[in-house]
């Protein structure tokens, strides 16, 4: 399926821009710079359908991608988090905005947490799936840029993130290891994805 049809659809500043709820979707969310467009382009074999939301302006969207002809999965690039210097009422903004679209979407089959492989989880990451615990749907934990991190390392960052899940209701156990540079774990994610989705 990935390797057929991709296309960007369509940022949506505001819940009211949503595409109709006719496909199931699956969210992809974490820290600004966590590799969320080198992931997402990894999965879907392209160079650049999802490009790093460097202007600010960009970072509060959902960006909406469509799998398939005719479209059986839409992909959500949901705005990154943890901006050392976001404003106030820019973070409000954002939370109320997921907060919102992970309550109320029914479509919505799962939540992609991505955490980059060489920090594990971060502060904000525990706010993040302290919000999606609160949600009706199951979040798997996608660990990124894995090829920096010695076999060693990787391990013990491994052991690390499996034993903090464990103490989130909506978390699935289960880690994925992935790298977008040497593609380690892309094929097995989007079975995954495909799963979640009833595909
Ligand atoms: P985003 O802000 O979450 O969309 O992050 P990007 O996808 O733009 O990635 C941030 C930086 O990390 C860029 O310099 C990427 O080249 C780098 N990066 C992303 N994924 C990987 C990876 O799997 N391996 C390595 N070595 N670098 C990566």
């Amino acid at each position: 399926l990935f390797s057929g049809r991709v296309d960007f659809l369509l940022s949506a500043p505001q819940l009211k821009f949503l595409p109709e709820p006719t496909v199931p979707e699956i969210a992809f969310c974490g820290r600004s710079n966590v590799g969320k467009s080198s992931l997402l382009n990894a999965l879907t074999g392209r160079k650049s359908i999802a490009r790093a939301s460097v202007t600010p302006g960009r970072t509060q969207e959902l960006n909406y991608f469509e799998v398939g002809d005719p479209t059986v999965l839409r992909l959500v690039d949901m705005p990154g988090y943890g901006y050392a210097k976001a404003p106030l009422a820019v973070v409000d903004k954002w939370k109320k905005l997921v907060k919102t679209f992970l309550r109320g979407r029914q479509v919505l089959a799962r939540n992609l947490v991505l955490v980059d492989a060489r920090h594990g989880f971060k502060d904000v990451d525990r706010d993040m799936m302290q919000m999606l615990d609160g949600a009706a749907v199951g979040y798997r934990i996608v660990l990124t840029k894995a090829d920096k991190l010695k076999a060693s390392e990787l391990d013990r960052v491994i052991a690390a993130v499996e034993i903090e899940a464990r103490a989130h209701p909506a978390a699935y156990p289960a880690l994925h290891v992935t790298s977008a540079e040497t593609k380690h774990g892309i094929p097995e994610l989007r079975a995954a994805i495909l799963e979640d989705a009833n595909l």
